[in-house]
């Protein structure tokens, strides 16, 4: 890529999407949404309050129940959503360019891994918009009895701020797919992308109220997984958050699915490619800034080869290039913001204390701006807190492991069970560590390798449901059972 920096862009849309307009909060109230490298605000948002999320799913409820969108002809539904993606392919420099601003990722990242992710999923789905089928079931009796799958209804979807677009894409595809309509709300940090991507989706011809976006705080979100006009929530971010959602959709017994944090495991064993393990234990870690969901937290690494590993893994975290996410040079951008910032500094301040050897890092990058050095802890233990906790941050734990036997019980000791990874030569090792990890993805001899069509999601505390693939979209269905007499 070019060396020449990346212009900011023109931010066209602050405003929220209800029923087909865009509008103010009924509150009057906005807030800022804050440029993580120089901490200045960048534009002020509504902050959505509860009559706000009331007419956002009233507009959806209706386009749902006499719109057009769930009547439409399946071909057609899909039609205006590959329209989508082929205007985010026409505007993704723009929508490149606003996600960095937003987020503070390098702009190198959100053009080639961001946009096109969110762009394919969308495609992805649009696919399967005429697709969905039921079956007929060989009953007993002289009845004709078939099953149907009917969309789920008003779709509430939360997301967060790591992957703005992708995490909107996501949510977007499968609903719209299945003929569900949406009211999403963005995390507070990044809204600006998601309210574009609804203008965009205004000018492919998505109806009025298939997409409404009420931005604003936690509360916005809470609003919208009480009410009881939605039948369905879609969340991704932090467990303790789906705790709290999973006790205020009770009292409608909203369906759920979550996708939460993780503590994975990236394992190398002796006889892996060296090289390869450590590009990819860097790249499994590092990549956006360290706040993902399935970051490969805990490295293992097998005993012959740690201090050679660790080396090689210190040099290669010494060569991230740190700075203006808009330099196309830039492989390492700000957290996202203050908050995040400090509790990455204080899980580096507990990892030194609980006496862990920090080698490279573990300071903040520069006077302004949520940049943290890329940091990497050896001779971690796995009672640590470093080793335990999801930092979301670019802290790597590095742990030394003796043998095959020993490493699955250390892998899986976590609540958590996102994601795993796996280096060996040996294939026999690789699809016995695959088999025996509690984890939604397995990578081996790769890491973050992501597609639409490839269902992703966590065991334990790392989520309910799989988002992409076909399982993705049956979050979306509800499944009807019809039985006709034939006497
Ligand atoms: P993170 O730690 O990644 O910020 P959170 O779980 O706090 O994760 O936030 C993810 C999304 O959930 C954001 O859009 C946030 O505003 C929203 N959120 C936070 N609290 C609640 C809540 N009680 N109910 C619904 N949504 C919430």
């Amino acid at each position: 890529m070019a060396s020449t920096k990346v212009a900011a862009p023109t931010i066209r849309q602050t405003n929220m999407l209800i029923g087909g307009k865009w509008q103010e909060s009924l509150g009057g109230k906005r807030f800022p949404t804050v440029n993580p490298v120089n901490e200045k605000v960048i534009a002020d948002v509504p902050d959505g309050n509860e009559a706000d999320v009331d007419a956002a799913v009233k507009a959806a409820r209706t386009a749902f129940e006499s719109g057009p969108w769930n009547k439409m002809d399946a071909r057609d539904r899909g039609r205006l959503m590959n329209k989508l993606a082929d205007l985010m392919e026409t505007n993704l420099d723009e929508l490149a360019a606003l996600e960095t601003l937003d987020n503070g990722k390098p702009i190198r990242d959100s053009k080639t891994a961001d946009l096109p992710l969110a762009i394919d999923c969308l495609r992805y789905y649009a696919g399967w918009a005429d697709k969905l089928s039921g079956d007929t079931i060989p009953i007993r009796g002289n009845y004709f009895c078939y099953t149907r799958r009917e969309p789920v209804g008003v779709a509430g979807q939360i997301i967060p701020w790591n992957f703005p677009i992708l995490m909107a894409a996501w949510k977007w595809g499968p609903a719209l797919a299945a003929g569900c309509t949406i009211v999403m709300k963005p995390a507070e940090q990044t809204p600006l992308t998601c309210l574009r991507m609804a203008e965009l989706a205004q000018e492919a011809g998505i109806p009025d109220g298939v997409i409404n976006v009420v931005t604003g705080y936690g509360q916005t979100g809470a609003a919208i997984v009480k009410h009881p006009g939605v039948d369905k929530i879609a969340f991704t971010g932090h467990y303790e958050t789906a705790q709290k959602i999973m006790v205020d959709a009770a009292g409608t017994l909203k369906r759920l699915t979550f996708e939460l944090g993780g503590k994975s495991p990236n394992v190398v064993f002796a006889d892996a490619d060296l090289d390869a393990a450590v590009a990819g234990a860097e790249f499994g870690l590092f990549f956006n800034q360290g706040q993902c969901c399935c970051a490969g937290s805990r490295l293992f690494v097998e005993q012959p080869i740690y201090d050679k590993f660790v080396d090689k893994l210190v040099a290669r975290a010494k060569t991230r290039k740190l700075g203006d996410p808009f330099d196309p040079k830039t492989t390492q951008g700000p957290q996202v913001d203050s908050d995040q910032f400090q509790k990455i500094m204080s899980y580096i301040d507990k990892g030194k204390t609980e006496g862990a050897h920090c080698l490279t890092g573990g300071t903040r990058f520069g006077d302004e701006g949520f940049f943290i050095e890329p940091t990497v802890f050896a001779n971690v233990t796995d009672n640590m807190s470093i080793a335990r906790d999801e930092i979301f941050g670019p802290v790597l734990s590095v742990l030394p492991f003796k043998n095959a036997d020993e490493i699955i019980e250390r892998a899986n000791s976590t609540y958590y069970g996102l994601a795993a990874a796996v280096w060996t030569r040996d294939v026999a090792k690789a699809h016995k560590f695959a088999a025996s990890v509690r984890a939604g993805t397995v990578w081996v001899n790769c890491y973050d390798v992501f597609d639409a069509a490839a269902p992703f999601g966590g065991f334990k505390m790392s989520g309910m449901g799989r988002e992409c693939g076909e399982i993705g979209l049956s979050n979306y269905t509800e499944l009807k059972t019809v039985t006709m007499s034939l006497t």
